[in-house]
């Protein structure tokens, strides 16, 4: 069996967002840039199904810059195979990623593809619902747990009140949510043996997708800055201050 994970490159979710100051988007410049942390999980429970014997091969895609390269040598570092880097320097939609993935899972026939269940940076929630629904296969979003048997695999979902099981037919498009693992820290010489790993390079025309945007980012604002608090002498003041100031209570 084979998996598919996808590893975005995003900014690394401990660093503060500057917005640039014409308001075009945000600024990448010297900032540390890190694999999508949903995505991570994505390539551990791709590499613990490697662990248990489900899973024979690896293979993880990126859509992006030439340094998204340094987001699949990390995850080959944790346990993946092989790499594809499909270079673009346009910011891609959902529907192009899911497209770029759909031909690579269709021409590798992979049996599992993985992907978080959100990019951190532009929050769209889009692009694994998309990929099913373009491949025409069945998909287990928001995960946490996943058990494959036979030709199936058992999805369990966080919903709203508890937790829900699908049986997907394989193949199938899994997105992870923050509690299905926790993912390892790469050893050094994996790190050192990852250098090594075989990395593809394509570009979305090898695959016929279009990278034209169909949408334009209008502005980014940063959140307002919070005010700073008060410090109140006793609960009678606090009281007051949320009645009638704040007038929250
Ligand atoms: P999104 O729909 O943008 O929130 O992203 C959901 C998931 O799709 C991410 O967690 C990744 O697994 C995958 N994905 C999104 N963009 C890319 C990209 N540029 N390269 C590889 N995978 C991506």
């Amino acid at each position: 069996m084979k998996a598919l994970v996808a590893v975005k490159r995003v900014i690394d979710y401990n660093v503060k967002v500057r917005v640039k100051a014409d308001n075009s988007g945000v600024d990448l410049s010297n900032t540390k840039m890190s694999i999508n942390p949903f995505d991570e999980i994505a390539v551990e429970e791709a590499v613990r199904l490697k662990e248990a014997g489900v899973i024979d091969e690896i293979i993880v895609a990126s859509i992006g810059p030439k340094e998204s390269q340094e987001q699949i040598r990390a995850a080959l570092a944790l346990g993946a195979d092989r790499g594809v880097l499909v270079l673009t320097d346009a910011k891609p939609y959902p529907l192009q990623i899911a497209k770029i993935l759909k031909s690579i899972a269709e021409s590798e026939s992979t049996d599992i593809i993985l992907l978080g269940k959100q990019a951190i940076d532009d929050d769209n929630n889009q692009t694994g619902q998309m990929l099913a629904a373009l491949m025409g296969i069945g998909q287990g979003t928001f995960a946490s747990e996943v058990k494959v048997e036979g030709d199936k695999v058992n999805v369990t979902r966080e919903i709203d009140g508890g937790l829900q099981t699908l049986a997907l037919d394989l193949p199938a498009v899994i997105t992870t949510d923050l509690r299905l693992n926790e993912p390892r820290y790469a050893k050094l010489p994996n790190i050192m043996k990852a250098k090594k790993k075989p990395l593809d390079e394509k570009t979305p025309a090898d695959f016929g997708v279009d990278m034209a945007s169909k949408q334009e980012i209008i502005k980014v604002v940063p959140p307002a800055e919070r005010k700073a608090g008060i410090t109140v002498k006793s609960v009678d003041e606090l009281v007051d201050k949320l009645r009638n100031e704040a007038k929250v209570i």
